[in-house]
């Protein structure tokens, strides 16, 4: 990794920990999620002024709900002061992703499973160093989030980030394993634990709200065209929200609903079902990201 390419990890991380401040803010009981969605969507604009974008629809999950979960045009979801929202947002710029999640909680009576996804990252980043096997974040993690009494979420994990690819390898494991890779100089990576009171598995739900580029090829309905060439001009291979393109491009709703299906029949695009803790148990999330660069481990998100 070059110096500019760090600087861009390093900025991208500085803005997002500057629109996580504001998403907080305006996290309160009775809130609309889409208007949540609304100040981190202006923040990102503000605070960069253009320069840096959402890495992905901000992810606004609630209870058993652990991630892909976005607002879509009109929904009237509101934030409950006993509700466990996760706020995960991307942020890049030209490209390179920093990645980050906290956890809400308005009545606070969930205070502890919250705290032990962050004491879990809190320990999981303690270790982080250049040459450390991966195998041995996710038993720190595991380690942290058991003491705490709760289950870490096995089949979600942290991940490696490149360049407009969100979900790089290699995986980070959230519970032990005997992954013996190392983490590598000159490269970026989000630790994400998530703790639950349940069992620790989640399964795909049928809502989707957030899809992605799979693989742009010709596609011969018109509608589907135009769509396809608005996300690949605005959002690369980077995840995208139905609302975005609604907002975004001219076309009817009509339109945009056969262009999207057509899309993810050709899977030219593919589709985020909102993950679901298995046995509908709480789920907390924290999540930040680090680069090793000339040997050294930075935070992306102080
Ligand atoms: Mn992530
Ligand atoms: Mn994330």
């Amino acid at each position: 990794m070059d110096s500019k390419t760090a600087e861009k990890y390093v900025k991208a991380g500085k803005i997002l920990g500057s629109v996580q401040k504001k998403a907080r803010k305006s996290a309160v009981a009775d809130k609309k999620l889409l208007d949540i969605a609304l100040v981190v969507e202006k923040a990102v604009k503000d605070l960069s002024e253009g320069k840096a974008k959402l890495a992905f629809p901000v992810n606004l999950s609630l209870n058993e709900a652990a991630a892909h979960y976005t607002p879509g045009t009109g929904d009237e979801t509101v934030l409950g002061k006993n509700d466990v929202l996760k706020i995960d947002i991307g942020v890049h710029i030209d490209g390179f992703i920093a990645d980050g999640s906290f956890t809400v909680n308005p009545s606070n009576e969930w205070a502890n499973l919250i705290e032990a996804s962050e004491l879990a990252l809190e320990n999981a980043l303690s270790i982080a160093k250049l040459g450390l096997e991966i195998g041995k974040i996710g038993t720190e993690i595991e380690k942290t989030i058991k003491g705490k009494g709760f289950k870490p979420v096995q089949n979600l994990t942290g991940h490696g980030l490149e360049q407009y690819v969100q979900h790089a390898a290699p995986g980070i494991p959230n519970i032990e394993n005997n992954d013996t890779r190392k983490l590598e100089d000159g490269q970026a990576y989000a630790f994400e634990p998530f703790a639950t009171d349940g069992e620790g598995i989640v399964r795909e739900g049928a809502q989707s709200e957030i899809f992605a580029v799979e693989e742009a090829r010709l596609i011969r309905n018109n509608h589907a065209r135009n769509v396809l060439e608005f996300i690949l001009e605005n959002y690369n291979t980077l995840p995208f929200a139905e609302r975005w393109i609604a907002d975004g491009l001219k076309m009817s709703e009509f339109q945009r609903k056969i262009g999207l299906r057509e899309l993810l029949k050709a899977k030219c695009i593919k589709a985020f079902p909102v993950l679901k803790e298995e046995q509908g148990k709480m789920v907390s999330q924290a999540e930040n990201s680090i680069i090793i660069h000339e040997g050294k481990v930075i935070k992306l998100i102080k």
